[in-house]
């Protein structure tokens, strides 16, 4: 048993659903959720907005220099009850999750200067505890010492899959082959870069959804948060 707030730290391959698990467990609980990926996409936004990145590839110096100018922050939307990402003041939720930006941000993340002010703003985000956060580095970089760390994957057909079904929902004309490519290379570059590659923590538990649904995770990670918590 432990003290009664937790951290509860989820990491994993791109679009395996943990944001969708991350969220509903942070409701559940009365705990903030935050979306780590979200402020990775934030700082790639501004660089394809400001002429710094394109292409696939990242002036990397140019972002360095320009880094104090980014400005991230979560606003909680009361009427979608949700956090939004906002940079610079702008409310960028919905264009931060489109392809350009899909398809940049693996490389911005690998950035070092980059990482360290976001892992800087998220440590200050969860110094109260109560809060889930999800990301690729959360319970090996961020919080070692978060009480409950889990590691998620899906197999990249099944992941694709999810996204595809998610961007056609939302009206938008995309192609199978490309998120499946997509999620391919994210992986790769997450898992492959020098500064805090994808990893499973020694001390995560492994949650593959693949072949189960949404309820048995929510329920798994809550037996999990259960266990731990008095
Ligand atoms: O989670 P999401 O897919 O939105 O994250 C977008 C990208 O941001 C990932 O592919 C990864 O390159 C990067 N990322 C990261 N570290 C995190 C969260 C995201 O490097 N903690």
């Amino acid at each position: 048993m432990t003290a009664s707030k937790i951290i509860i730290a989820i990491d994993g391959h791109s679009s395996c659903g943990k944001s969708t698990v991350a969220k509903q467990v942070a409701k559940k609980l009365g705990y903030i959720f935050i979306d780590t990926g979200a402020m990775y996409r934030s700082v790639t936004l501004y660089a394809l907005r400001n002429g710094l990145a394109a292409d696939g590839k990242v002036d990397e110096q140019g972002l360095i220099q320009r880094l104090s100018e980014i400005e991230i922050e979560f606003r909680f939307n009361l009427e979608k009850q949700l956090n939004e990402t906002y940079l610079n003041g702008e409310n960028v939720e919905e264009e931060i999750r489109q392809l350009p930006v899909s398809n940049h941000v693996s490389p911005v993340a690998t950035i070092k200067e980059v990482r360290e002010a976001m892992v800087k703003l998220q440590q200050d985000m969860g110094r109260n505890k109560g809060i889930v956060m999800d990301g690729r580095d959360i319970g090996t970089v961020v919080f070692p010492e978060a009480e409950l760390k889990i590691f998620m994957t899906a197999r990249p057909e099944v992941r694709a899959q999810r996204r595809y079904d998610e961007l056609t929902e939302k009206g938008l004309d995309v192609d199978f082959n490309e998120i499946l490519k997509n999620v391919q290379e994210r992986d790769k570059i997450d898992s492959s870069r020098a500064v805090s590659p994808l990893r499973q923590a020694d001390d995560a538990l492994l949650l593959d959804n693949s072949d189960i649904t949404r309820e048995e995770q929510l329920d798994w990670v809550l037996g999990k948060v259960k266990e731990l918590v008095a």
